[in-house]
This record gives structure tokens, sequence and C-alpha cells, in this order.
């Protein structure tokens, strides 16, 4: 069973341009929809980013809006979960506190966005992962 995110590209380009432009972790909230067929999960539909103030350090990001009111203010969309940036990253994968949040949360869908340290002369390289509804025991924790 495997489920389809859909997420308008200008959005990933927004994100993925000011996670660059950043030297400490960006963080923002995805909002949208999830579509169900028989009761099961098919589609998660992004529609919006929206990014609250927080604190954030190269390996730390503090939140400092309240998941229930960021609930209120985009209702009747969702929030679905969150995307954030690892800038400089020292390891490849999610933290424990990533999962930890992710899990506290209840996130339907979670992103991680790896930027390597750049290279003089080269393209600087990065990734974005995806992570659905993952149990902490399934996906990659370090
Ligand atoms: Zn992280």
């Amino acid at each position: 069973m495997s489920v389809n995110i859909t997420v308008p590209n200008r959005l990933l380009r927004g994100f993925k341009k000011r996670a660059l432009a950043s030297d400490v972790e960006v963080f923002g909230f995805l909002i949208g929809n999830l579509i169900k067929e028989n009761n099961i999960l098919t589609r998660i539909v992004i529609q919006a980013i929206h990014y609250p103030k927080v604190l954030a350090t190269k390996g730390e990001v503090n939140v400092l809006e309240k998941d229930r009111d960021v609930r209120r203010a985009v209702a009747p969309m969702l929030l679905l979960g969150s995307i954030h940036s690892h800038p400089d990253i020292e390891y490849d994968g999610i933290s424990t506190e990533d999962a930890k949040d992710g899990a506290r949360r209840g996130e339907a869908v979670f992103a991680v966005y790896h930027i390597w340290p750049k290279e003089e002369g080269k393209k600087r390289f990065t990734r974005l992962d995806w992570y659905v509804g993952a149990p902490l025991g399934r996906v990659k924790v370090r």
C-alpha cells in the first residue's frame, strides 16, 4: 500500500531557497488535506507551508507556535506535518529528536532537506527525503 504525496513545486522551491540561504535549520508546517479511499489513506495533498516563529541553530529548531494554534489558524485545512532542513549535515538520516517530534505531533508526513557542506568549486549537494506515517522502528533513526 503506497501513499502519494502531492505538493506544488513552487512551495518546494520556496522552501529550498530559504534553506539554502540560511545558516541554521529552516522549519515549516505542511498544511493541506488527506484523501482516504475506503478509510485508507491514499493521498496527502500539501497546499501550503506555514513558517512559524522559531529559535533555530545549525542542529536544532524550537518552534515557538503551538500546534493547536496552527491547527485553528489553518482550518478547514489540516496541519499534516512538517519540513525542516539539516544545513551542513554531519550525518545522513533523521535524528531521534526528529522522530520523537513527528510522533508527538502525530504527523502524517514529514520531510527533511539535507544540505551537505559546500565544497570549493563544486555544486552543492542536497536531498529531500519524505517520511509518511512511519513508526519509529521503520525509519532510519540516528
Ligand atoms: Zn532534524
